[in-house]
């Protein structure tokens, strides 16, 4: 990265960055590549790809149980990666666990929740059980990850989903939430932004509305890490997850964070090797957490390369990557909605955002509008995005979706504007 890509204030020079990007350089289908699908999985830079380089050559080891050099130094890397992405949360080394990505961390929740329920634990852990007839709250714009393992816990405890419903312009209807909530309700799970509205939903007033009847918040931030300063403690939620490849770094890598009071009364949900204390033939004992949550071999590589890839979030600034990304938003929407036949997805005026827009083109199936765009080397997604039913919803299967990241430019944002804008006249949809 050069010095005129790095700065405190919020600006960013995104053609500097993109020097960082060696992907981004190449040409396809003969075009310049043009990639807005950084809501599915990000680009990595240099950056993070050295740092995995150096770990696997020069310091690759086991973590925590060697007497060897290398066994310490991988677990010195380790533990500072540890402590540098906790502190990219706001949160300390201790309440984050590394998982695979935040559909384990949902998992993992989901069913340390179920063991709670069948009396695994400490006696801490009883307050997490769940009985028939008590309720768990989503919301209808929930990604799968953030819906399936709570209909999974429902269907194994005999609780009940209940769901807050989205309004016409995308953001959740808060005055249907109140009457949702109740003495019943155990866990409120939601996401900090939906990866098809973009919007940043109102963290405060869910996280509030769930204390006031004693029920856990689970906050999915895989859309919110990457775009946002995230102060998860300020935040107020009991949990919450992110995926590491979308957010610069590897794959393979995440984080689940939690309060540290929450974190020690759960019970574990994968067990093995790492997370014991003592060990009989008939039992075992647990170590606290983050290693209770953290059985087996962990991939460390990728949490070093995670690191890596917050670190590097950090010094272009946060700030500046939220501006740069909303300033991009805007163009994409100035220009979409003068496209004639686009139906843009939660454009609630003067929303917060990060830069993503999903949105139907009359007379076109989705699907082939990517395909369009892709002739050109505009890389977007296609389809339900892992959100049926909120596409239900809004009466529709599938959409468009073209999400920015830092190092997109307004070059980038016009060059998608120009080929959607002849979407229509190609397949006959003006006719
Ligand atoms: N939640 C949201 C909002 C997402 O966008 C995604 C990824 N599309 C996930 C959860 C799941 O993330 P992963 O596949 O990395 O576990």
């Amino acid at each position: 990265m050069t010095s005129s890509a790095l700065s405190e204030t919020a600006t960013l020079d995104a053609a500097a960055l993109r020097a960082d990007f060696p992907i981004l350089q190449q040409e396809v289908n003969g075009q310049p590549l043009v990639y807005l699908d950084s809501a599915a999985t990000s680009q990595k830079p240099r950056q993070v790809l050295q740092a995995e380089y150096d770990f696997l050559t020069r310091s690759n080891a086991a973590v925590h149980r060697g007497a060897h050099t290398l066994a310490a130094e991988a677990t010195d890397l380790f533990e500072d990666a540890r402590a540098t992405v906790a502190r990219f949360v706001g949160a300390r080394p201790e309440q984050l666990v590394w998982t695979s990505g935040a559909t384990l961390g949902l998992n993992l929740v989901a069913y340390a929740i179920s063991n709670a329920t069948t009396g695994r634990g400490a006696p801490a852990s009883a307050r997490f059980a769940l009985a028939p007839g008590d309720e768990i709250l989503t919301t209808e714009t929930e990604h799968h990850a953030n819906l399936i393992p709570w209909q999974e816990l429902a269907a194994r405890t005999g609780a009940v989903l209940r769901h807050i419903p989205v309004r016409d312009d995308g953001t959740l209807d808060l005055d249907a939430a109140g009457g949702l909530v109740g003495e019943r309700t155990r866990i409120l799970a939601f996401s900090h932004v939906s990866n098809v509205l973009g919007i940043v939903n109102p963290v405060s007033e869910l996280v509030d509305l769930a204390r006031s009847v004693g029920a856990l918040t689970v906050m999915d931030a895989c859309q919110s890490a990457p775009h946002l300063r995230l102060d998860l403690p300020a935040l107020g939620v009991d949990l919450a997850v992110f995926s590491g490849h979308k957010m610069l770094g590897p794959y393979g890598i995440g984080g689940l964070y939690g309060r540290s009071e929450v974190l020690e009364a759960l019970p574990p949900f994968l067990t093995g090797g790492s997370m014991i204390t003592t060990v009989t033939l008939d039992d075992a004992g647990y170590l606290p957490p983050p290693q209770r949550f953290e059985a087996g071999t962990q991939p460390i590589g990728p949490a070093i390369g995670l690191a890596a890839a917050v670190r590097y979030l950090d010094d272009v600034g946060l700030a500046a990557v939220h501006a740069h990304e909303a300033r991009l938003a805007a163009r994409m929407r100035d220009g979409l909605v003068g496209v004639p036949g686009i139906r843009l997805l939660g454009d609630a005026p003067g929303a917060e955002r990060v830069g993503l827009w999903a949105f139907e083109v009359a007379g076109v199936h989705a699907h082939d509008a990517g395909q369009f765009l892709d002739a050109q080397g505009i890389a977007v997604r296609v389809g339900h995005h892992c959100a049926a039913p909120l596409h239900r919803r809004f009466g529709m299967t599938a959409s468009v979706r073209a999400s920015a990241a830092l190092y997109n430019t307004e070059a980038d944002v016009d060059a998608f504007l120009d080929a959607v804008s002849g979407i229509r006249d190609y397949f006959g949809a003006n006719a």
